[in-house]
């Protein structure tokens, strides 16, 4: 059996050495309701592809499953494995609260987590264990492969892949360009840094895991958790790493055969935006951004993220280091801008920039070394000078500027790709008039007004000067 499969590995693998003295390991996997067959198979092939003496022990978390095969019939049949130990939990914690009661209880040096319907490959886990070994910040994955949910056979993948993330907060992977390879000289068995860790299957230094105060455990059932202790590890000090040495077949399936206790949707943008608010820092925008406006309305009662506070005491605990930092090195191919455009505001139609002076606006010429003419549009379409920001103070007292709140919807203005009227890119529209209302720059009497859009008024026409989003 062992054969079949070995073709996948890489032959330099069968040579590499690792230390006698590696750290032993809890092997934690939760389920819920899982196929019979996939279970065993995954506690299986543990046992036939790990040295023994390296596991400490595997743990079962069975995260309330409704299936009577999983109860007193795994438990007998469990029995066969002195070290495996079945743990039935009397209500529904969801992935991550579900691994935190395994971590509770192992005693080995190392936490590896796996999901419920995988294949260790050969020689799978002493690589991982040689680089905790190594550095006991490094948090090792194995190479994910595919056991096909049609025929449960095993197919091989790429090595060359990186765990990464797109906005807002998707977990993808990116292939390491050809060009990247070569002038790196990659081999096939280096490891390879991941900004994100796909989340499922990694192995973590118990006490590094727990310094790191393990995961939120206000997050819901399944999804996020991977962002946030990827976002975690790197910027308080640690590192992720897939071991291209390390293989492990997974099924992966369409849809959860399982409940969400609230809604799959709400559920995961509920955990996401937990996330992006104690880690993102002033990317949080960005986050919010990219379709979630509608999670910081805060009259919505069903939204409800919950407490952050021991959250972000821990990151302030851990020095961690800033959002900024983890985009400059753990992940500069995202490249993204903390705004949509910055600079002066110009406008077509009289010629000159905006000013702000004492709250109040004016026309001046044109001067990028002014800081009372720099304007930032942010993602969340506010358009500030620090954190004071363009606002309809009301319908008499006309525009004017204030406070910056990123809860305000009357405060977001759209401008550019944003507009669906091709003919009024250039505008500044205020977003929640139910007509097109268009901000306009007057030399004389009010100088911002708020008029019907009209398409070939150059006095509405208004320009940063840089857009960083097209
Ligand atoms: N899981 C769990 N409780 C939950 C949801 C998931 O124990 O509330 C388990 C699930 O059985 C699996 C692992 O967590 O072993 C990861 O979930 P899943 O495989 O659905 O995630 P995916 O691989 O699709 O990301
Ligand atoms: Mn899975």
């Amino acid at each position: 059996m062992i054969w079949e499969h070995s073709s996948f590995l890489l032959k330099e693998c069968l040579d590499q050495i690792v230390h006698n003295n590696l750290p032993t390991t809890s092997i934690i996997l939760c389920f819920v309701d899982e196929v019979w067959s996939t279970l065993l198979r995954s506690v299986h092939s543990i046992f036939n592809r790990s040295p023994a003496h390296l596991i400490k022990e595997v743990i079962l978390v069975d995260d309330f499953s409704t299936k009577e095969y999983l109860k007193e019939n795994l438990d007998k049949y469990m029995s066969q494995f002195p070290k495996v130990h079945v743990i039935h939990l009397q209500e529904r914690h969801g992935l991550i609260r579900a691994r935190l009661v395994g971590a509770t209880i192992a005693t080995g040096d190392v936490l590896t987590f796996l999901d419920s319907h995988v294949e260790c490959n050969v020689g799978w886990l002493e690589p991982l264990l040689e680089r905790i070994h190594l550095k006991r910040t490094k948090v090792a994955c194995p190479v994910i492969e595919i056991i096909s949910d049609k025929d449960m056979s095993y197919v091989g993948v790429s090595s060359f892949l990186r765990g990464i993330f797109t906005w807002p907060m998707t977990f993808g992977w990116k292939v390491i360009p050809d060009e990247i390879i070569k002038k790196y000289n990659i081999k096939e068995m280096d490891p390879i840094r991941c900004p994100i860790m796909a989340g499922g299957l990694f192995s973590i230094d118990k006490k590094y895991f727990y310094e790191l105060g393990t995961y939120d455990a206000g997050l819901e059932v399944w999804g996020g958790e991977n962002m946030e202790l990827s976002f975690k590890i790197w910027m308080c000090g640690g590192e992720i790493e897939i071991i291209p040495c390390s293989r492990v077949g997974h099924i992966f399936r369409d849809g959860n055969p399982y409940t969400f206790p609230k809604n799959r949707i709400k559920t995961v943008e509920r955990n996401l935006a937990r996330v992006a608010e104690v880690w993102l820092d002033e990317y949080v925008d960005v986050f919010y951004g990219h379709g979630y406006h509608h999670l910081l309305n805060t009259n919505n009662i069903e939204f409800n993220i919950g407490d952050l506070s021991k959250q972000k005491e821990l990151r302030k605990k851990l020095q961690c280091k800033s959002f900024k930092w983890y985009l400059e090195n753990v992940y500069p191919d995202l490249q993204t801008p903390s705004v949509r455009s910055d600079g002066l505001l110009f406008n077509v139609g009289t010629r000159k920039c905006l000013a702000v002076e004492n709250g109040t606006f004016s026309f001046e010429l044109c001067d990028i070394h002014k800081k009372n003419q720099h304007f930032n549009h942010s993602w969340l379409r506010l358009i500030k000078q620090t954190d004071m920001c363009i606002a309809l103070l009301d319908m008499k007292q006309g525009l004017g500027m204030k406070p910056c709140d990123n809860k305000n919807n009357n405060l977001r203005w759209l401008h550019q790709s944003f507009i669906a009227d091709s003919t009024l890119t250039d505008h500044i529209l205020w977003e929640i008039s139910q007509f097109p209302l268009c901000l306009e720059g007057n030399l004389f009497g009010k100088i911002l007004t708020l008029n019907t859009c009209d398409p070939v008024n150059s006095q509405q026409k208004w320009q940063f000067t840089n857009y960083y989003k097209d």
